[in-house]
């Protein structure tokens, strides 16, 4: 259906979000920023004219938008601004960068290059998103701009999912949950976190999704009453002892309480504290702390507090610079409510992140050395150590983007945060890289301690030396920071290459006295023989002495002997077609990719889709491989390989059975195997694969295989199953 477009219409539209912008930004603009802005603008504009969004929207409504993001809810200023509007001009127009550089200067050309996608095209089982961004984080190290503008791009890229194909939405979704949730979590920006977690949500269940929004939002007067009911006698005190404050209630994300539930088994109703009281206080920043502790006894003179659950953020701030103070108190309906309590100042920094730091620490007002420069330096270390796979690396940096952390202290008192579980040897590493490949142990807390100690909060660590020790492979699976792994997987290879060369030469010296040539042919045999098909690990083994120089003997060279082949790939695996067999799949049960084509597929064996699932097809070198939206490795497949994932869906043809698995709990009595076996063969005439189930002590757990023809037939079965007398939980489980 063709809309007519109004070009008069669109200019005033265009205009409005032009204008809602500088309104904005006006109040930080200095001298000449208007002027600048304008050019972006009108350069965006001519740029990107012949184009238009998914949605049919002039393109240029989306760098705007970006910039209004930028502005608005990051809290940049005029450089940024410029960088937002010019973001994709690069990319999609025949701007260049030389280009944004005369007309902007260096430092907006190195953000903008920093956002622009690297071009070309990728090799097979490269992630191009992983390259990606892998580049942008190299800006990142310079400039920590680029990143929270690919923020504002990402947001309102997932604020506008609706007009994109379904296999892009699973694909921006899952890359959004990956990395840039994280990512916006990690520099502080709880607001914009939050709602991309949302929204992925949104996109990926859409189910569970509105549901929760529809109970969020009719539990919402009733909310409302018991936080009036609840705030009354604080903010009673709070005034009387002269406080200036503000108290705000607000309801738990989607995204958060579905966590919560999945977690800890619990229904929506038992989501405690569903929503979290914030007492805001207008104090100078020298009386902070004081003030909030001060608010903390007003509380808990109202509401007995829950003791574990204390978080003290103010003496101890979090890495990605959060400072608060939390508790959990319980109120007079007796529900759990948590109670945070923190200054203007941290509440800004709290819900803007990096730049609210920045702004405190322009005015001089904000601390020395703060934990979030800190981190940036080590990503910046990261890319300057690390020389992986650009893959490998975002895994690593993923891993290091929010894990909760440990506090440990050098014997002179210097405290260093490294991520959750680190152990003595990762302390080493952070402190120094000889230190950590001489590391010998580790004198905890006056304790002698071995390499692989866990940290805890507040050891005092002493990291023991030798100029003896060296590292081994076992070492690798004694830390868990990136910079101590690839550190240690640096000095392993260099060392493994050395051990190499001497291997090479005494190989050389062996076939030397034996008379024998160096010869392909001879060295391939040599391989065949002592069957180690890499040269480099042949040598390796001969240096270490795990292949014995002296069993080189001349007979092994006989050219009258066929030489012995070496072992091309591997068979791809029979177990498969095995599956595949007894599951009675047909090839032409699932549509892939856009057209109604019809491909060879096979089936994921991770999570085990049947028809009526949601289902995406994944390229590998052996076909397409039909995994379930649902699947644990999805999120990760899809953020990393977007472009490999093919569109995917069921056909209507349901005659063929599908295996399938339930995991069925409860309290063992006799004839309990009798119902359940009858159930399915007679009443519901499910065939049955196989049966096993485990008793001990008065409980029974089993697992069955099952055929059955789609979702609607397996929940139909799960639903019998569950009133079966005794019978406690009834669920399908995955591989
Ligand atoms: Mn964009």
């Amino acid at each position: 259906m063709a809309t007519l477009i109004d070009p008069e219409v669109e200019r005033q539209e265009i205009l409005r979000h032009y204008r809602r912008l500088l309104r904005t930004a006006k109040p930080y603009l200095k001298e000449g920023d208007a002027k600048l802005i304008k050019k972006a603008f009108n350069t965006s504009l001519e740029a990107h004219k012949e184009m238009r969004r998914k949605s049919g929207e002039p393109y240029i409504l989306h760098p705007l938008a970006v910039a209004q993001i930028v502005v608005e809810e990051i809290g940049l200023g005029t450089t940024s601004i410029v960088a937002a509007l010019l973001h994709d001009v690069v990319e999609d127009t025949p701007w260049e960068i030389a280009d944004v550089e005369r007309e902007f200067g260096t430092k907006v050309a190195r953000i903008v290059d920093g956002l622009t996608k690297i071009s070309g095209v990728f090799e097979y089982g490269t992630s191009e998103q992983a390259e990606n961004f892998r580049k942008m984080l190299l800006t990142l190290s310079e400039d920590v701009r680029v990143i929270l503008i690919k923020l504002a791009d990402r947001l309102h890229n997932m604020r506008t999912l609706d007009s994109m194909p379904r296999h892009k939405q699973l694909k921006i979704s899952s890359e959004t949950i990956y990395l840039y949730a994280p990512l916006a979590h990690r520099l502080g920006l709880y607001a914009i976190k939050t709602e991309l977690e949302d929204l992925h949500l949104k996109y990926t269940d859409t189910e569970i999704y509105n549901e929760l929004l529809n109970r969020v939002r009719q539990s919402r007067s009733a909310r409302n009453r018991f936080i009036k009911e609840f705030v009354l006698p604080i903010d009673d005190e709070l005034k009387a002892q002269g406080f200036g404050f503000e108290i705000k209630g607000r309801p738990k994300s989607i995204y958060s309480i579905l966590k919560k539930m999945r977690k800890q088994n619990i229904t929506f109703d038992e989501v405690y504290d569903l929503f979290a009281i914030r007492v805001i206080l207008d104090v100078p920043q020298e009386q902070e702390k004081a003030a909030c502790w001060q608010v903390y006894s007003i509380v808990t003179d109202f509401y007995q507090p829950n003791p574990d659950r204390l978080r003290d953020w103010v003496s101890t701030p979090k890495a990605n610079g959060y400072e608060s103070l939390h508790t959990t108190v319980m109120s007079r309906s007796g529900q759990w409510v948590e109670v945070q309590i923190r200054s203007r100042r941290m509440d800004e920094i709290a819900e803007k992140g990096y730049a609210a730091h920045w702004k405190y620490k322009d005015t001089g007002a904000i601390q020395p050395e703060s934990t979030l420069e800190a981190w940036i330096n080590k990503v910046r270390e990261m890319l300057e150590t690390n020389n992986s796979s650009a893959l490998e690396f975002m895994d690593e940096f993923r891993q290091n983007l929010f894990v909760k952390e440990v506090y440990a202290f050098t014997p002179k008192g210097k405290l260093l945060i490294l991520p959750d579980k680190a152990t003595a040897l990762d302390f080493a590493f952070e402190i120094h890289t000889h230190i950590g490949l001489q590391c010998l142990g580790a004198k905890v807390n006056q304790k002698l301690q071995p390499l692989s100690y866990q940290l805890r909060n507040g050891d005092q660590v002493e990291i023991l030396t030798s100029q003896k020790q060296k590292p081994t492979e076992e070492w690798l699976q004694y830390v868990i920071t990136s910079k101590a792994r690839s550190k240690i997987k640096e000095w392993l290879r260099d060392d493994k290459r050395s051990k190499a060369d001497d291997g090479r030469f005494i190989v050389e010296k062996r076939l030397e006295l034996l008379g024998v040539e160096y010869s392909q042919d001879n060295f391939n045999r040599l391989l065949a023989h002592f069957k180690t098909y890499n040269a480099q690990e042949f040598f390796y083994r001969v240096a270490i002495g795990q292949i014995d120089g002296r069993e080189i003997k001349t007979d092994l060279f006989d050219p009258t002997i066929e030489a012995p082949r070496l072992p091309s790939k591997l068979e791809p695996k029979a177990f498969d077609h095995e599956v595949q067999k007894i599951r009675g799949l047909s090839a032409n049960m699932l549509v892939i990719g856009e057209q109604t084509d019809k491909f060879d597929y096979t089936i994921a064996p991770c999570c085990n889709p049947i028809p009526g699932d949601d289902v995406f097809g994944f390229e590998t070198e052996n076909g397409i491989v039909i995994h379930r939206t649902s699947c644990p490795k999805a999120v990760k497949m899809m953020s990393n390989y977007g472009n490999r994932i093919v569109r995917a869906k069921w056909t209507d043809q349901l005659e063929l059975a599908f295996l399938a698995g339930l995991r069925i709990k409860g309290s063992d009595r006799v004839g309990l195997v009798n119902d359940v076996t009858r159930i399915i063969s007679n009443s519901l005439k499910v065939n049955m694969r196989s049966i096993t189930i485990d008793s001990d002590d008065g409980m029974f757990e089993g697992q069955i295989m099952v055929f059955v023809n789609d979702t609607a037939h397996l929940n139909k079965l799960i639903q019998r199953l569950s009133k079966v007398n005794g019978v406690l939980l009834v669920e399908r489980f995955d591989s």
